[in-house]
């Protein structure tokens, strides 16, 4: 199906992005919201990203001017009768979003796919009750979408296969990296992100020195730069918002169970207001305020959990996101391919190190398997090792060096 008119629900930080991408591609796109300035807000920041590509010389005004032409602001559904796509940005809240695709339903044509950018609610669930559940599906941009190549497309229970291969395609049209995500709490790239988070997160809670607890979040930082990321997890954490992430977390580990269970500093620092640089300060401070909570928030949860000096190293961290990478692919989550491409375009994964799942290969799965049998010891069962890494180590598919592992070489 051939996409001639796009729509954007919702017109906030990702709708006017996503608007913006579609222009950007020479497709018609209404933006709506429910009030003017809203509306308004959103097509300015459409106009911001155009104008930001003419001051770098990447376009000429008279171009930006014939791609804001595309770009129609609106309050109402009276545009919508010959819209082939929406995809709404409304608030994460499931109510809302069933309302707006309820009406969605009526203003557009029984052929329109109707998607969703929802980042942590069920696409089965969003779906339900509807009259064509199997126009519904995910399509979920990363933030800022105007730069994130990265597109999860995720079916519902519901969804048709021809609604799916039609958002892939509409995706690559906009020349974003689709990739098909099977339906699970977190889609892939906040699954397999949010286990190294939060480990991060438990290795500082644990430290032997809690009043050098913004030094060690430093120097772990460091640590995984030095790798090749292009942050380190407190960083990241506190870009994201310490709340995000905190809900992340919670949502993973009501899906998941004890293996995802949060850290419990993540939740201290958001009740210390400790959000991230929307808050002025996170695990690291972005003003100049004095004192710093960390050490006595990490000091208090080690009286309350006994737990006190375990030993951190980068193995520790990503052996989560290895071992979810495994299990997502037991799980026929994605293919090994696209679990790699997913996590080197949406998290910035080091390209030399091809993704986590090329990653172990590098190492060794007998290597991964060794240290996830370490730590399952040393710091618990969330780091049981996935069935199919056994399956594999015992077959002798150990990665580069056996020439066969996740990839053949
Ligand atoms: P936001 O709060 O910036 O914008 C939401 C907009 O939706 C607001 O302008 C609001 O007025 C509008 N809105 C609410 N109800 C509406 C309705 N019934 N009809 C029309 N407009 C309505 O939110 P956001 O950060 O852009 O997030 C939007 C969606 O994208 C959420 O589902 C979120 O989970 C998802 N998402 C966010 C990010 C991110 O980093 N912010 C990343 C990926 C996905």
């Amino acid at each position: 199906m051939y996409i001639y008119k796009a729509a954007v629900i919702g017109a906030g930080t990702m709708g006017a992005q996503i608007a913006q991408t579609i222009s950007y591609a020479g497709l018609p796109v209404i933006l709506k919201d429910i009030k003017p300035d809203s509306v308004e807000r959103g097509l300015a920041t459409v106009r911001k990203i155009y104008q930001g590509r003419v001051e770098k010389g990447k376009m000429t005004a008279h171009e930006m001017e014939q791609k804001m032409a595309l770009v129609s602001g609106a309050t109402d559904y009276s545009g919508f009768g010959d819209v082939d796509l929406a995809i709404e940005a409304v608030f994460e809240d499931a109510g809302v979003k069933r309302r707006v695709f309820a009406d969605l339903e009526a203003a557009c044509p029984e052929s329109a796919i109707l998607a969703t950018n929802t980042s942590s609610l069920s696409i089965s669930g969003l779906a339900a009750g509807l009259k064509r559940p199997e126009k519904v599906v995910g399509v979920h941009f990363f933030n800022p979408a105007h730069v994130m190549k990265l597109v999860e497309v995720i079916p519902g229970m519901a969804t048709s296969p021809e609604t799916v291969d039609d958002a892939v395609a509409f995706a690559e049209s906009l020349r974003k990296i689709p990739i098909r995500v099977q339906e699970c709490a977190g889609f892939l790239v906040n699954r397999l992100l949010m286990p190294y988070l939060n480990e991060a997160a438990m290795a500082l809670q644990e430290i032997s020195r809690p009043e050098a607890a913004v030094e060690e979040a430093k120097r772990l930082d460091a640590a995984m730069v030095a790798l090749g990321l292009p942050m380190g997890p407190f960083a990241l954490t506190d870009m994201i918002g310490l709340d995000v992430a905190a809900k992340v977390a919670a949502i993973l580990h009501d899906s998941f169970g004890p293996r995802m269970a949060p850290a419990a500093l993540l939740e201290e620092m958001v009740k210390a207001g400790r959000l991230g640089p929307k808050s002025g300060a996170g695990f690291f401070a972005y003003d100049d305020r004095a004192g710093d909570p960390l050490p006595q928030v990490v000091a208090a949860i080690q009286k309350r959990t006994g737990i006190r000096g375990t030993a951190c190293s980068p193995s520790r961290l990503l052996m989560p996101m290895i071992n979810e990478a495994v299990i997502c692919l037991q799980e026929g989550v994605a293919t090994a391919a696209d679990i790699d491409m997913a996590m080197m375009a949406g998290t910035g994964f080091p390209q030399d190190k091809g993704g986590p799942l090329h990653y172990a290969d590098q190492v060794g799965l007998d290597v991964v398997l060794g240290d996830l049998d370490r730590f399952t010891r040393e710091l618990g069962p969330r780091f049981w090792p996935a069935p199919m890494l056994k399956r594999m180590v015992a077959a002798g598919f150990l990665g580069v060096k056996s020439r066969r592992g996740f990839f053949t070489y």
